[in-house]
């Protein structure tokens, strides 16, 4: 099944959102495939963000990443990785719908709470580099209780 790669970013672990955003992603459907709390450095950051590297705010983006803990999670599920993205919302929280996370809890789009991959192609580059660990295998019991 699909999986996307989520990460509350450190202003999110720093508000106390970690719950919230977690229950969400739980409460849709979705099955918690990988969870760490980690601090990242400088050139892991900028490998996550390579795509970026030509923005003006990278280095921003880059230091906002880096300046504290985050929760790195594979998320699992049917369309996840689309899905995902609408739970999480627009990137600018002035245009992120309430009832996403970033209409919900964001201001800037620079301390806008968490990331989510864009494509099933970069999820599976995410996930690889975030999680070079094998993952937890497990199945949920509630499965058909979900798909039909
Ligand atoms: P995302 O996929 O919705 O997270 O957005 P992008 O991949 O385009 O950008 C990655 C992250 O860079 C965003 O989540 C923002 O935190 C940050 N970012 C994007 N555009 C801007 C910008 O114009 N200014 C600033 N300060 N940060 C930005
Ligand atoms: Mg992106």
């Amino acid at each position: 099944m699909e999986q996307t790669f989520i990460m509350i970013k450190p202003d999110g672990v720093q508000r106390g959102l970690v719950g919230e955003i977690i229950g969400r992603f739980e409460k849709k459907g979705f099955y918690l495939k990988g969870l760490k709390l980690i601090t990242v450095d400088q050139s892991f950051a900028e490998k996550h963000y390579a795509d970026l590297s030509a923005k003006p705010f990278f280095n921003g983006l880059v230091e906002y990443i880096i300046s504290g803990p985050v929760v790195a999670m594979i998320w699992e599920g049917k369309n996840v990785v689309t899905t995902g993205r609408k739970i999480i919302g627009a990137t600018n929280p002035a245009e992120s719908a309430p009832g996403t996370i970033r209409g919900d809890f964001a201001i800037d789009i620079g301390r806008n709470v968490i990331h989510g991959s864009d494509s099933v192609e970069s999820a599976k580059k995410e996930i690889a580099l975030w999680f070079p660990e094998s993952p937890v295998n497990w199945q949920s019991s509630v499965h058909p209780w979900i798909y039909e």
